[in-house]
Formats: C-alpha cells, sequence, structure tokens
C-alpha cells in the first residue's frame, strides 16, 4: 500500500517515513505543495499525510485542487496551529481527518490505521435517494438536485450514515463511533462542523437541508421522505 507524506521539515518527515515503513507501507516523501498535488494527480496513493505550512503551495490549497480534480485519496493534514479556522478550512478543503502538532508518532499511526482500514470497507452497491439528495454508494458520488456536491471521504460517509439511517435519530457519539471510528480528544463540535458542511454543500447546490437537528441529541434524516433505487 502506497501513502504520500507532505511534510518540509526534513527530521520529521524521515520520522513518519520510518515509522510508515516499519508498517510495511511504501512510504513517498515531497517537502513542497506543488509537488504534493503533482504526486496525487498522476500516482495512485490509498492515504497523503499533508502538512498545511508548505513552500509552493499550502497543504489547504493541495487538498483543495486535489478533491477539485477528483482524486479521492484519504487524505490527513497535519497543522502547527490549534486555530479552528485552519481545521476546519482543512476539512472544508475536503481532508478526512486532521493531527495538531505536536503529535506522537503512535498517535499519527493510530490515526492512519483507522483511516486505512474505513476506506478499505467495502460499500454496498446502491443508491439511496432523499428528497433532493441523492447518493452512489457504488460510484462514491453524490448530488443535490443533480449538481455534484464535492465532498470528501469523511464527509460522504457522514451523508451514507444519516441518509442510509434515515428515520432513525443519531446522536453525536453514534456518529462520532461510526464515521471517525476512534476517539477525538478535544475536538467535541466535529460532528457539527461537518454537518454543518454538508448542509452548506447540499444548499449551495440548490437541494433543500434533508437534516432535522434534534437538539440536544443529535440529527436525524426523515423516513417519509426516503426511497431506496438499485
Ligand atoms: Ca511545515
Amino acid at each position: 500500500m502506497r501513502l504520500l507524506v507532505v511534510e518540509d521539515h526534513d527530521a520529521l518527515a524521515r520520522s513518519i517515513k520510518r515509522a510508515l515503513e516499519e508498517l510495511r507501507y511504501a512510504v513517498t516523501v515531497v517537502g513542497d505543495g506543488e509537488a504534493a498535488l503533482d504526486e496525487l494527480l498522476t500516482e495512485s496513493y490509498a492515504l497523503a499525510i499533508l502538512d498545511i505550512g508548505l513552500p509552493t503551495r499550502d497543504g489547504i490549497d493541495v487538498c483543495r485542487a486535489a478533491r477539485a480534480h477528483g482524486v479521492g485519496t484519504t487524505i490527513l493534514i497535519l497543522t502547527a496551529r490549534d486555530g479552528v479556522e485552519d481545521r476546519v478550512s482543512g476539512l472544508d478543503a475536503g481532508a478526512d481527518d486532521y493531527l495538531v502538532k505536536p503529535f506522537s508518532i503512535e498517535e499519527l499511526l493510530a490515526r492512519v490505521r483507522a483511516l486505512l482500514r474505513r476506506a478499505e470497507r467495502p460499500v454496498a452497491a446502491d443508491v439511496v435517494a432523499i428528497g433532493d439528495v441523492r447518493l452512489d454508494r457504488a460510484g462514491r458520488t453524490a448530488t443535490a438536485l443533480g449538481t455534484p456536491l464535492a465532498l470528501g471521504a469523511t464527509e460522504f460517509r457522514l451523508l451514507e450514515y444519516l441518509l442510509t439511517n434515515a428515520g432513525v435519530v443519531l446522536t453525536r457519539q453514534q456518529i462520532l463511533d461510526r464515521v471517525w471510528e476512534y476517539e477525538y480528544e478535544g475536538s467535541g463540535n466535529i460532528v457539527e462542523v461537518y454537518v454543518s458542511q454538508l448542509r452548506r454543500k447540499i444548499k449551495g447546490a440548490g437541494g433543500a437541508d434533508p437534516i432535522k437537528t434534534v437538539w440536544g441529541v443529535g440529527y436525524q434524516v426523515l423516513a417519509a421522505r426516503q426511497r431506496i433505487e438499485g
């Protein structure tokens, strides 16, 4: 399995590479944003670890450009700043997860394993359509009123989980457990952040928001409007 590490801090890049190679991953390291985008567009990586602060092009820009070109690689961004804006812009740009520096290599490896595990899960070959939103699990695409939604892998999985459980009130914890699969420390609002991104993207495409907030509990998509195709 091939992984891309994009980090301009040589010592950190080397230690990440060494740790991943011990787990038998094939690792390519690049140190700037242009080179990273070039790798993502021309090579097939299972996962990219992408630093935000980079020469030539920052990590958020690389992520956004890669997603705009249809790159589906799972992306874990590294941020030196503990600021919410950085995380939100990273996730908004289509990153699947983020890790705040400084982090331990063990923590990074745990994230990588979790991300790869969920990326490998086979998907059912069917289409779920609720209201204006249509999600094709086999094709990994989603649309609102026929307009493609540019979703990162985590946003896609969140939407899939919500739509396939239409009619059920899902707690934030259930969503976190199912969509993220590991404990997020110090970022309890991650589910809200993602749900509001999804809503923004659906509305941006002109669609009606199918996600109902159940105050103090979580979210629910109404089942009455559900139909399963295929
Ligand atoms: Ca950096």
